[in-house]
């Protein structure tokens, strides 16, 4: 399935880049308006801005964005920065999950691998946020998995990935340490809004792709990963229309088919069939959803609570 025809090529990611500088300015330009209508549309197309960059970020992790793989290195650590996602923490625990999708306690991702009985009050907090929408789950799946840094250290001894983690932590620090510093109002006019928006809209897609499907415990067995192909049974497919999954999501939205060929990149994802497996649209989803808990919706499956996602 992957012909020539959907490989990377740097001429198509060099664009996508350059339109993504270019969108990054105006949203930014438009952000620092006194004018409250133009400031907010601003800030709108600053969150759709983030959004994108934490979507051409997950390429790069792949290395999959540019032909040229310094490329994508170069380029993941700048999309590190609207993100908050280190690019090395992301790119190793990223790699495992793709290995392990399909196993809940295995693929490091997911809660159960590293919290098997949450605290009764880590529930409630979890709940209460998930019901009022309060964007908990984002921030909190990065944190663990991309700050974590004796997690990350534990998972990945050898030296060069611990130090590729420190350094590609330290640059965000240092972005972020600088800007609040000297530009502490601009960052709370240009910034806060657009990025507590982006946080929403990422604890919905985080939410939207793994959780809540009959998949499998390892249990400390010694089991096998499952096949790329395989894994579109444990991938859903969020179905949106064509306009947002192609010029928001960058094709993104395509999870399953992307879990099928991690290597393609996002801007030729559209060209796959989505797998019949788990497809739904995004308005049912997120009924259906939020007529579950948080807890529910990760710790429990279909088969345990009647809903199907
Ligand atoms: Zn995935
Ligand atoms: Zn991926």
């Amino acid at each position: 399935m992957i012909t020539h025809k959907n490989q990377s090529s740097d001429i198509r990611a060099l664009g996508l880049v350059l339109w993504q500088l270019l969108f990054t300015a105006t949203a930014i330009y438009l952000s620092f308006s006194d004018n409250g209508a133009i400031w907010f549309l601003g800030q709108v197309l600053m969150t759709i801005n983030l959004f994108q960059w934490f979507v051409l970020h997950h390429d790069f992790v792949h290395d999959s964005l540019f032909k040229t793989k310094i490329l994508n290195t170069v380029f993941g650590h700048l999309s590190s920065i609207p993100t908050i996602m280190p690019y090395h923490s992301f790119k190793l625990s990223h790699h495992q999950h793709h290995i392990w999708t399909g196993w809940r306690d295995k693929d490091p991702t997911s809660p159960q691998s590293y919290l098997k009985h949450p605290p009764k009050w880590v529930i409630k907090v979890v709940n209460f946020c998930w019901k009022f929408w309060i964007p908990l789950m984002a921030p909190l799946f990065v944190l663990q998995n991309f700050w974590g840094i004796s997690r990350l250290f534990r998972s990945f001894p050898k030296f060069t990935d611990k130090r590729n983690v420190v350094f590609s932590m330290l640059i965000i620090l240092a972005v972020y340490g600088s800007l609040f510093i000297w530009l502490p109002g601009i960052m709370l006019k240009v910034w806060l809004m657009a990025f507590i928006m982006f946080l929403l809209i990422s604890d919905l897609v985080l939410m939207s792709q793994h959780t809540h499907i009959d998949s499998h415990l390892a249990n400390e067995n010694d089991v096998k990963a499952f096949r790329f192909s395989e894994q579109t049974k444990y991938t859903r497919t969020i179905i949106y229309p064509k306009f947002v999954s192609r010029f928001i999501f960058y094709h993104f939205d395509k999870h399953a088919v992307h879990h099928q060929y991690p290597g393609v990149p996002t801007y030729y994802l559209g060209n796959f069939p989505v797998p019949e497996d788990l497809n739904i649209g995004w308005w049912e989803w997120l009924k259906r959803a939020k007529s579950l808990s948080a807890y529910d919706l990760i710790y429990s499956s279909p088969r345990e609570s009647g809903v199907e996602l």
